[in-house]
């Protein structure tokens, strides 16, 4: 089977790498050239753990090649996989200009049938829209099928999340296209993974409706977090134990300092302009948006507190910079957010990321990066730990204490645990603590 995936991002690569990987043959075209040309000479344009080796074993491997020119890459293709990026609006909505470009473009090239998927996350109706711009490019000459196949991985273990996926779900109209997704997808059979085959409508539904859930989630519990605050109680061992009642689920019930990344945010927010485009007010996700907002300004006003209520003239060392650990992607991250809160009361910060630096150098040009923890700590009035990389689990204390100009600790991933801190002699705050 050739398979041609049009964007390469965190999405589309990994689709790429991952469908070679399952005996595909591949090739990944994006406009971007740099990109193209940085992965033809053996270069990741991002960090995402595990995907250079699945990338370079399938290039090795000849399954796996880099284009920008999409024409070649539609006319050898039998499928095409579309993962360009749908960001928001400024109203919220989904952006969709990339996916009008990406399947204008490819219809442009098509001479004789393909199937086109669409793997971006595009609101319900989209898949009626793009059969329709395909009728109208294609004037009803060449014929093609229309496949929804949203995807379900997770940045920072996005390798894993896309070979052992918890379902594949396939919305079409056409059996035949059917088929051929669940041939491309058959080394999941083997591992059991559920199939779900369904309406393009239901299939776009399911993706927002899992991110919003999940968002959901997270709000929910940052909403107790913060009465925990209020009446004493410890949200740790709340979420331990809700978490364990089967029909709760531990997961996603972390809190913290509000969810980021380039799709919870942008899906709830669009999830809600859908539903008022169809008149049926979503409340649970625009609450879930607004709490989510107000939890990073709450994080700079506990930052504020922790250091003597004044953020002028103090330095804050921060730890983390990428949206979660394991990535190098700031989009909508907390840690960007929160430090410009800081940096617009006055206050200098100085951050360390394992992986993100190089990209937020080109949001926050104005604060200081250093080369780890202990630099950051150095001369800092607070150290802040944002996002939880596994090497900010067992830092030095003792040093980090010894370093700082005054032993404030706020922790808003909940790593260490308060008593602990106290015993160190840090001034120490989680959240819902
Ligand atoms: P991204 O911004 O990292 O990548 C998109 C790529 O598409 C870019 O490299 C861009 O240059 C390229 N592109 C845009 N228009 C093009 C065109 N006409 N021709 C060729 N290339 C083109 O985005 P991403 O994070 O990979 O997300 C892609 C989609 O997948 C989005 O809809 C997103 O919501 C969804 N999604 C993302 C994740 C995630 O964790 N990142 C997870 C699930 C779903």
């Amino acid at each position: 089977m050739r398979i041609c995936v049009v964007g390469t991002g965190y999405v589309g690569l990994v689709t790429g790498a991952g469908l070679a990987e399952f005996g595909m043959e591949v090739a990944c075209v994006d406009k971007d050239e740099e990109k193209i040309v940085l992965l033809q000479k053996g270069g990741m344009p991002f960090y995402e753990p595990g995907l250079d080796d699945l990338v370079a074993k399938n290039c090795a491997e000849g399954r796996l090649r880099f284009l920008t020119d999409l024409g070649e890459g539609v006319r050898w293709a039998q499928v095409i996989f579309v993962a360009v990026g749908t960001p928001s609006n400024s109203d919220g909505s989904a952006d969709l200009s990339q996916v009008e470009e990406a399947v204008r473009e490819i219809a442009r090239h098509m001479d004789g049938y393909r199937i086109i998927v669409i793997k971006s996350t595009v609101p319900v109706g989209t898949f009626r829209w793009v059969e329709g711009i395909l009728k109208e490019e294609l004037s009803g000459v060449v014929p093609f099928d229309l496949v929804s196949n949203p995807e379900f991985l997770r940045e920072g273990a996005a390798v894993e999340d896309f070979m052992r996926p918890d379902r594949v779900i396939i919305g079409a109209t056409s059996q035949r296209a059917i088929e051929v997704m669940k041939e491309i997808y058959s080394a999941l059979y083997l591992i059991e993974t559920p199939f779900v085959i369904t309406t393009p409508e239901t299939a776009e539904m399911i993706k927002y409706a899992s991110n919003a859930f999940l968002a959901t989630k997270i709000s929910f519990i940052n909403e107790i977090a913060n009465l925990c605050e209020r009446v004493g109680a410890d949200v740790h061992h709340v979420a331990k134990a809700m978490g364990l009642d089967g029909r709760i689920s531990r997961k996603f019930l972390h809190p913290g300092p509000g969810f980021g990344g380039s799709c919870f945010p942008k899906d709830t927010k669009a999830l809600v302009r859908l539903g008022e485009a169809h008149g049926c007010p979503m409340e649970i996700v625009k609450a879930t948006v607004r709490v989510n907002e107000r939890q990073r300004r709450l994080m700079v006003e506990k930052i504020r507190r922790m250091v003597g209520g004044e953020l002028e003239g103090k330095v804050i060392g921060v730890l983390g910079l990428s949206f979660k650990p394991n990535t190098d992607d700031i989009r909508e991250a907390p840690a960007i957010e929160i430090i410009k809160g800081l940096l617009e009361e006055g206050a200098r910060v100085r951050a360390y990321d394992p992986a993100a630096m190089t990209n937020a150098k080109k949001v926050l040009p104005e604060i200081t990066y250093c080369s780890g923890p202990y630099e950051v700590a150095s001369g800092s009035d607070a150290l802040v730990l944002v996002t939880e990389w596994n090497q900010f689990r067992r830092l030095d204390l003792e040093r980090i204490r010894e370093l700082l100009r005054a032993p404030v600790f706020v922790d808003l991933r909940n790593v260490y645990e308060p008593d602990q801190m106290k015993r160190l002699g840090f001034r120490y705050c989680g959240v819902g603590r």
